[in-house]
C-alpha cells in the first residue's frame, strides 16, 4: 500500500494513508533512520520514490539517494541534480526541486515553485519546462507548488496552506483551491513544504520495508473489463515504475516487451521437458495487464520467479485470428518459485492433469486414472487426492481464483457474469478438470491436461 508523506522542511513529517488516516507525526529520522546524524536530519525540500527500493531526497541544488531495503543513505551523495538528472542543467530544477511526483504517461514531474520540469524516466532526460497553468490547465498561474502526493484517485498539489486536486483518471484539475486545514484532518496544524508518495507501509511500529505492490491506476477493474486505452495506461504506469519494460509501440496497438519479465517474474516457453527463454510479443494490452497482475500476485504470495507457458504471443502475420492469434490468450503450463529456503516447480501436467481422479460413482473407492469422457460438472481432483502435494493443491486453487478474476470466466463479456466459478464448473478458463469433453479435439479438458487456457474476449476473431 502507498503512504503519503508530508515534510515541514525542518526535520518533521506527517504520514497518512490515501484516506488521510494519520499513521505518524514526528521526526523524519525516526522512520528513515539512516538520516540520523546526516545533514538531512534537519530537513530537506522534497522526496521522490522511483522504484521499490530507492527514495531520492532533494535539497536546494543537490539530491541524495536513500535505500529502503537497508534503511540507509547511499554513499557518495549528495550529487548536483543538474549533473545527474539529464537535461535539467538549464531548468529551474538545477536550483531547487520543491515537489515531485510520478505521473502515468508523464514519467516524473519536478515542481520548481510555479514551473514544472517534465522528466522522462525511460530516456533519463528532461522533456522541457512549462508553467504550472500550462502543465495543469485551470490552475491559477504563478501557483507555487510546495508538495505533491499521488493516490490511485488523484494527484494533490499543495501550495502553502491550500491544495488543488487533479483527477488521476481524467487529468482534470479542480481549479478551486481548498484549505488544507479542515480538509486534511491528519495534517491539522501542519503546513507541508514538501511531500511524496511512498509505496511502502507505515505502521505504529515504524516503516514497513517489505516491497509494496506497484501502483496500478485501474487495479479494481478486471483486465477483461479494461478498454484498450485503459490497459495501455496501466502498462505505461507499470513501465514507468519499472515493473515491466515495453518496447516502442508496434502496429495494431499490440504490446511487445523488451524482456519477457513482469514484476521480476520471467515467462519461459515449456517444450514438454524443460523451459526455455522466450520473447513476449504481439500481446493485446489487456492480456499483458492480466499477465502482469498474475505475475505480481504469484511473486508476492508464493515467491514465483518463473511462469512456464506453451503459447502466449499473438500472430504478427495476422493469419491466425482466434484469441491466441490476436494475442489475447495464454496457455499456462507451470510455475516455479522459492518459498523460504525451498524452491519448487509445479507443472499443470505432472502435478495436476496426469494425476488420478475420484471415481464419481464411488468417491470413497479406488481412484481412476482419468475422468471418463462426457460433459458434466467435475471436481478439483487434487482436493480429493490424499497423495497430492499440498502446495500443488493450494497453489493451483489460488491460481484459478486469480486467473478467473482477470481473464474471461463465466462468459466472454468485458463485465463478466458473477459469481466467479470454482474448478470443475463451466468456464472460459480451460484446465484438466473442466466440464467440457472432447477426447479427439482441442476444446475439451482432454486437450488441457498440460495447461490452463486463459483468454480475454471472444474465442474467435474480435
Ligand atoms: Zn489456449
Amino acid at each position: 500500500m502507498s503512504t503519503l508523506w508530508f515534510f515541514d522542511g525542518v526535520g518533521s513529517c506527517a504520514v497518512t494513508d490515501a484516506d488521510d488516516a494519520e499513521l505518524y507525526r514526528g521526526e523524519v529520522r525516526a522512520l528513515l533512520t539512516g538520516l540520523a546524524g546526516s545533514e538531512l536530519e534537519s530537513g530537506f525540500d522534497t522526496a521522490l520514490q522511483l522504484d521499490e527500493g530507492k527514495v531520492y531526497l532533494f535539497r536546494g541544488p543537490e539530491y541524495w539517494r536513500y535505500d529502503l531495503a537497508t534503511n540507509t543513505l547511499d554513499a557518495d551523495y549528495p550529487l548536483l541534480t543538474a549533473d545527474r538528472w539529464g537535461g535539467t542543467g538549464d531548468t529551474p530544477a538545477a536550483t531547487a526541486v520543491t515537489a515531485a511526483a510520478l505521473r502515468p504517461g508523464f514519467s516524473a514531474a519536478l515542481f520548481c515553485d510555479s514551473e514544472v520540469v517534465g522528466y522522462d524516466l525511460g530516456q533519463d532526460h528532461a522533456t522541457g519546462t512549462v508553467t504550472i497553468d500550462e502543465a495543469f490547465p485551470g490552475m491559477p498561474p504563478d501557483t507555487a507548488v510546495t508538495a505533491a502526493v499521488t493516490t490511485d484517485a488523484a494527484l494533490y498539489l499543495f501550495a502553502g496552506d491550500q491544495y488543488f486536486r487533479v483527477d488521476a483518471a481524467t487529468g482534470e484539475v479542480d481549479p478551486t483551491s481548498r484549505p488544507v486545514e479542515g480538509n486534511w484532518p491528519a495534517l491539522s496544524g501542519f503546513t507541508p513544504t514538501g511531500g511524496f508518495t511512498l509505496r511502502n507501509d507505515v505502521t505504529a511500529d515504524g516503516l514497513v520495508l517489505s516491497p509494496a505492490p506497484v501502483d496500478d491506476p485501474y487495479a479494481s477493474t478486471p483486465a477483461r473489463g479494461l478498454t484498450l486505452d485503459q490497459a495501455h495506461q496501466v502498462l505505461q504506469a507499470l513501465h514507468d515504475q519499472g515493473a515491466l519494460q515495453m518496447a516502442p509501440p508496434s502496429r495494431n496497438g499490440w504490446v511487445d516487451l523488451v524482456e519477457p519479465r513482469l514484476h521480476g517474474v520471467e515467462l519461459r516457453y515449456w517444450n514438454g521437458t524443460v523451459t526455455q527463454a522466450s520473447a513476449l510479443r504481439n500481446l493485446d494490452p489487456r492480456n499483458a495487464v492480466a499477465l502482469a497482475r498474475l505475475a505480481a500476485w504469484a511473486s508476492t504470495t508464493y515467491g514465483v520467479h518463473t511462469i512456464a507457458h506453451i503459447g502466449v504471443n499473438g500472430d504478427g502475420s495476422g493469419a491466425r485470428t482466434d484469441c491466441h492469434g490476436q494475442g489475447r490468450a495464454v496457455d499456462l503450463a507451470g510455475l516455479a518459485g522459492t518459498t523460504g529456503d525451498s524452491s519448487f516447480e509445479l507443472y499443470v501436467l505432472r502435478d495436476w492433469g496426469a494425476r488420478s481422479v475420484p471415481d464419481e460413482s464411488d468417491p470413497a473407492g479406488p481412484r481412476r486414472p482419468q475422468w471418463p469422457p462426457g460433459a458434466r460438472e467435475l471436481s478439483f481432483r487434487l482436493e480429493s487426492d490424499p497423495d497430492a502435494s499440498s502446495l500443488a493443491a493450494e497453489l493451483f486453487a489460488a491460481l484459478y481464483d486469480v486467473v478467473a478474476a482477470q481473464w474471461q470466466d463465466r462468459d466472454d463479456q468485458p463485465t463478466g457474469a458473477a459469481p466467479p466459478t470454482r474448478i470443475g464448473e463451466r468456464s472460459f478458463v480451460m484446465h484438466p478438470d473442466h466440464p467440457a469433453s472432447n477426447p479427439a479435439g482441442s476444446n475439451g479438458r482432454e486437450a488441457h491436461a498440460n495447461h490452463l487456457h486463459l483468454q480475454i474476449g471472444k474465442t474467435g476473431r474480435q
